[in-house]
């Protein structure tokens, strides 16, 4: 819930965090001029490849390529997630954590959670008054004490049960709303949002419900219908069992994740009690963070069927950044039309576990796919798949494990592991041609990981490393401009602009929750050649004046071309001779 806690009080906490401090506190520092050094606690090293800048707020190994700011540290080394490692910092601070409007949604929230719980039991006890909807279960091989464990409950036929018995007065009809439970028609009338269904709650991991998925009994549509995102629950964020596999289990050694409540809920009544399910979403980062704050060994088993193979490789390029010496991500895949529910119902739980043994490598998932789709039997096919390879092993930190994989990959190939890991450094990361000979692709001088930086990309690098060089920057010089990365570049002056004492680290956390975001980590840790005449505000000024002249430029071709092809215009006409 971090909405809950107000931006100018976390932008205001990462601006008093002293970085050295939260750091040197785990970590033996060692001073090197304006910076610090460390061994880095990420991964394993003898030298010092760890830096800190207490002035930028921010750490970067050139090692394994951690980086990130003290919020970041503490969600890496004390495994926090980001609203623990905000409370953490606060408090070692001695600042309280402030919730919007005091207390009031904290309040409100605890009487959410205990309206969704007194639902669950509601329709357990449906469940019991149900013979057709008990059998329903038996003969999918779910006995009493597994419904009991998971909460399984009974939604019965009818539009407003919930709403009557639950909705009485208007206060509680809005929590109704808010839960997910009921929707309001156009006319202002409400109903309930599942009827005639099995009821699966979802759980936090401190057991709370904070969501339902629903499963009809015969063939009414959809087959399953889930809570819609509320307040309580995200979808790209949970995974369903991980809270009953806690319970079952006192080390958790692995964690198998599948795509459906049934299958976490068979494999469990066949004693295998840690598979957590996606809940009707691909695998996302967030997810993988929470797997691996639990264990080192994440195996997925998706479907047999080509939907499956998708959802499995969406999962694989999640993982790619998650990788780390000690961690193991594995790939299952059951034969054709079996999911993880029907195998283990047919073949038994060793079955299952003897799958898991043969699983894929994330790095064996990975050649095998690419090599799927061209002709390993060409040298053009082969170069395609080194060309392919590429983005995705640049999103492996640097470490053994992407050592490993281009050796693989080196192979697969037919190419010296030392000359793949030429042409893999030497692309950018926007590929540009699809297919340009990889083998032959020339190896360019590497900044900020390959090819030479674009205006945008300069101007947003400049910006991250010093922000009050872009407060009196001409916004407007942007107006029409249309380049990659150039909506991130106005978003982070105006940011900038309207917060002129935000830092570097400030900027990153701003944008930590945001897919545009990822790569402002790598762009801030960037060395920048800085001496102390060098002027930052300038550059950057610089840096819009060329984007604006270059787009004045194409402007002006494209009315030049246009004359002549269909004519202009009379605003074209006078724009024209404007611009000109
Ligand atoms: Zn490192």
């Amino acid at each position: 819930m971090a909405g809950l806690i107000p931006q100018d009080f976390i932008d205001d906490l990462i601006a008093r965090a002293d970085i050295v401090e939260v750091v040197g506190r785990r970590v033996q520092l060692k001073k090197a001029g304006r910076e610090f050094k460390a061994c880095c606690p990420f991964h394993d090293e003898k030298t010092p490849s760890f830096t800190l800048s207490p002035a930028k707020g921010f750490y970067h190994c050139f090692g394994c390529g951690a980086h990130g700011t003290a919020i970041g540290f503490l969600m890496e080394f004390d495994h926090l997630s980001f609203v623990e490692a905000i409370e953490s910092l606060a408090s070692s601070m001695g600042v309280d954590v402030p919730r919007s409007e005091s207390d009031q949604p904290a309040r409100r929230y605890d009487e959410l959670f205990s309206l969704l719980d007194t639902v669950a039991r509601h329709w357990q006890k449906c469940l019991k008054e149900t013979p057709a909807a008990v059998e329903y279960l038996r003969n999918r091989g779910i006995d009493g004490s597994t419904a009991k464990r998971f909460g399984i409950g009974y939604a019965p036929d009818g539009w407003s049960n919930v709403l009557d018995k639950f909705g009485k007065s208007e206060e509680a009809t809005e929590r109704l709303l808010a839960t997910g439970l009921i929707i309001r028609k156009d006319n202002g009338k409400h109903y309930d949002r599942f009827r005639e269904r099995i009821m699966f709650p979802i759980r936090d991991l401190r057991g709370r419900t904070i969501g339902f998925g629903g499963r009809t009994m015969g063939d009414g549509e959809p087959k399953y219908l889930n809570s819609p995102e509320t307040v309580l629950f995200h979808k790209g964020r949970e995974l369903y069992g991980m809270y009953e596999a806690r319970q079952a289990l006192r080390h958790i050694d692995r964690l198998v994740v599948v795509e459906g409540y049934m299958d976490t809920i068979a494999l469990a009544r066949n004693g295998i009690d840690y598979a957590v399910a996606t809940l009707g979403t691909a695998t996302t980062i967030e997810h993988l963070n929470r797997l691996f704050r639990l264990t080192e060994n994440v195996y997925f088993s998706f479907d047999g069927d080509r939907a499956g193979r998708k959802a499995a490789w969406r999962a694989l390029e999640n993982a790619l950044p998650q990788v780390r010496e000690g961690r193991q991500i594995r790939f299952v895949f059951l034969p054709e039309a079996h999911d993880p529910d029907s195998y283990v119902n047919e073949h038994g739980a060793d079955a299952f576990v003897q799958q898991l043994d043969s699983s894929l490598p994330l790095s064996q998932f990975l050649i095998n796919e690419l090599a799927s789709q061209v002709d390993m039997e060409t040298i053009d096919g082969r170069a395609k798949l080194a060309e392919m390879a590429r983005p995705l092993v640049n999103r492996l930190p640097a470490g053994v494990y992407r050592e490993l994989l281009i050796e693989g990959l080196a192979e697969a190939v037919g190419l010296a592991a030392s000359k793949l890991n030429k042409i893999i450094a030497g692309g950018t990361t926007h590929e540009r041609s699809r297919y340009s000979g990889a083998v032959t692709a020339k190896k360019r001088p590497s900044t900020l990981g390959g090819g030479k930086p674009s205006i945008v990309r300069r101007a947003i690098t400049l910006l991250l490393n010093c922000p009050a060089a872009g407060v009196d920057l001409d916004l407007g010089k942007l107006a029409g401009v249309n380049r990659p990365g150039v909506d991130l570049l106005a978003a982070l002056i105006e940011t900038v602009q309207s917060e002129p004492n935000i830092t570097t680290a400030g900027l990153l956390e701003r944008w930590r929750h945001d897919d545009k975001g990822r790569h402002l980590g790598k762009l801030a840790a960037a060395e920048i050649p800085v001496d102390e005449e060098f002027d930052t505000a300038a550059e950057l000024a610089e840096c819009l004046q060329q984007l604006a002249v270059a787009r004045r430029k194409e402007r002006i071709d494209f009315l030049i071309e246009k004359q002549t092809v269909t004519g202009l215009t009379d605003d074209e006409r006078s724009e024209l001779r404007q611009q000109r």
